[in-house]
């Protein structure tokens, strides 16, 4: 059967401050129930790449100049961030970003803030399923939570808008070895068991590798290399320049 493809996106340019050209003509494809990671090092494009298709340059003087963005066949890039919420499509930023002064339930419940159908609280046992430390704290304060658990909270208020795709920014950012297999852990179980398709931009090639099934590399605002992860991990240069062994 054909894969169906979500999120394509089509040769995009992408200018800071009308003179910083970042993006070189970026090409990108999402399929659905895919894990799709965006690979590449510090200053890459990783981030800004996520944020032009969310539409969240706005707020960093940066703009599309070039191509197009396009999610289930329809052209995408004039949505605001909460339409594409509405379209099934949410990103987590890279830094977690929680309300710091309410509680990891209130944060939780923020994310559903889109949803019209009434089932915030089986979204909230369904969160609490994946994320059982979550449940412990759920009256803690998200501020004195620790990183992992601000990252899982992060995740958590996004699955709460019942997302299609999410778009994970760096996800291992900042934690310990063991906290990031637990994060991409579950990350693999809500791709198999919810159907929730991801792009997952990743500076950690050899977790990223690990859990993706395809994986695109930039540099310096380009795609230069991209394929099936397992072909990528095997790689004379991918090994040499990001998995650090040759
Ligand atoms: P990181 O892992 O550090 O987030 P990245 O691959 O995600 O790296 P981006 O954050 O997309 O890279 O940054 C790509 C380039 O764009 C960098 O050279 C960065 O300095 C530049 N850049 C990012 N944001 C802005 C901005 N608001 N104004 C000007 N330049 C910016």
């Amino acid at each position: 059967a054909k894969t169906e493809t979500l999120l394509e996106v089509n040769n995009i340019e992408v200018i800071y401050n009308h003179v910083i050209l970042v993006l070189k003509g970026v090409s990108l494809s999402v399929p659905k129930g895919g894990i799709t990671a965006l690979l590449g090092g510090n200053g890459a494009g990783k981030t800004t790449t996520l944020k032009a298709i969310s539409n969240l340059l706005q707020s960093e003087r940066g703009e599309v100049t070039k191509g197009s963005i396009h999610y289930r066949g329809d052209l995408v890039q004039d949505l605001s961030p909460e339409a594409l919420v509405k379209r099934g499509v949410v990103q987590v930023m890279e830094g977690r970003h929680c309300f710091e002064h309410l509680t990891v339930e209130e944060n939780l419940l923020t994310g559903a803030y889109t949803r019209t159908d009434g089932k915030t609280a089986q979204a909230l046992e369904m969160v609490y399923e994946y994320f059982p430390r979550l449940k412990t704290r759920r009256k803690s304060q998200a501020g004195y939570t620790s990183g992992g658990e601000q990252q899982m909270v992060a995740l958590g208020r996004a699955l709460m808008s019942k997302p299609e795709t999410i778009l994970l920014d760096e996800p291992s950012m900042g934690l310990a070895p063991q906290l990031v297999e637990e994060i991409f852990g579950i990350v693999k179980s809500l791709n198999e068991n919810e159907g929730v398709s991801f792009l997952l931009a990743e500076q950690n090639t050899n977790v990223a590798l690990r859990f993706a099934h395809y994986g695109y590399i930039l540099e310096s605002g380009r795609v230069v290399m991209d394929g099936k992860a397992s072909e990528l991990r095997e790689n004379p240069d991918v090994k040499e320049f990001y998995l650090g062994m040759s």
